[in-house]
C-alpha cells in the first residue's frame, strides 16, 4: 500500500495545546506526518524559525513515535501546494477552530484543489477545551504575566517565559490602590 503522507502546515508561533490536539488526531490518519513551518516573516514571529522547528520536534516527536508514524518538521517559504508536492504529501491537514476560520479555509481549499487536484484536504477539529486557543492570544497573555499553563505544554511555556521578563501580576490599578490607602487613613 502506498504511504499516506500528511502535511500539517502553519506558523506555530509557538505551538499550543490546540496544535498538539490536531497532531494527535492526524497521526491516526497517516504513515508519515510532515509539519510544515511557514517562515512567514510578514507576521513578524516572536520565535525564530529554528526555535519553532525545535519546539515542534520536541513536542510532536513522542506523539508520532507512540503511533509508529514517521515525523519530519520542515520550514517552507514557497506556495503551500508546491511544498506539498515536494514532500510527496497525499493529504493536507488543517485545523478548524471556529466558524470564522471556515470562510478563509474554504477559499484556500478551492484554489488548492485547482493547483494540485491529486492532494486531498482534510479538516480536523480540536477537542472543545482546545478550540479557542490561538498562538497570538497565548503570547499576549504571557507578555502580561498571565497563566498560560492551560494553553501550552510546560516545555513551550518555559520558552515563552524566557521571551518575556517576569512581570508582577497586576490585580489593582494605581487608582484603586490610592483609593484604598485614602480610606484606610485614620
Ligand atoms: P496559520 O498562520 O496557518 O494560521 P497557525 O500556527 O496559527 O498558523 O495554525 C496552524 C494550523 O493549526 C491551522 O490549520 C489552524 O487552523 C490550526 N489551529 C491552530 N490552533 C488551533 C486550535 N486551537 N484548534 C484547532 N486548530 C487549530
Amino acid at each position: 500500500m502506498p504511504k499516506r503522507v500528511g502535511l500539517y502546515p502553519g506558523t506555530f508561533d509557538p505551538m499550543t495545546n490546540g496544535h498538539m490536539d490536531i497532531i494527535k488526531r492526524a497521526v491516526k490518519l497517516v504513515d508519515h506526518l510532515v509539519i510544515g513551518v511557514a517562515i512567514n516573516e510578514a507576521k513578524k514571529p516572536l520565535f525564530t524559525l529554528e526555535e519553532r522547528v525545535e519546539m515542534l520536534r520536541h513536542e510532536a516527536g513522542p506523539l508520532t513515535k507512540a503511533e509508529g508514524v514517521d515525523l519530519s518538521v520542515e520550514p517552507f517559504d514557497t506556495l503551500l501546494m508546491y511544498f506539498a508536492e515536494k514532500v510527496g504529501a497525499t493529504t493536507i491537514i488543517r485545523g478548524l477552530r471556529a466558524v470564522s476560520d471556515f470562510e478563509y479555509e474554504f477559499q484556500m481549499v478551492g484554489m488548492n484543489m485547482k493547483l494540485a487536484p491529486e492532494i486531498e484536504n482534510v479538516f480536523l477539529m480540536a477537542d472543545a477545551q482546545y478550540q479557542a486557543i490561538n498562538s497570538r492570544l497565548v503570547k499576549e497573555i504571557c507578555a502580561l504575566g498571565g497563566d498560560i499553563s492551560h494553553f501550552t505544554t510546560p516545555y513551550i511555556a518555559q520558552h515563552l517565559a524566557a521571551k518575556f521578563p517576569r512581570k508582577p501580576t497586576v490585580t489593582k490599578t494605581p487608582k484603586v490602590v490610592a483609593l484604598a490607602q485614602e480610606k484606610s487613613k485614620p
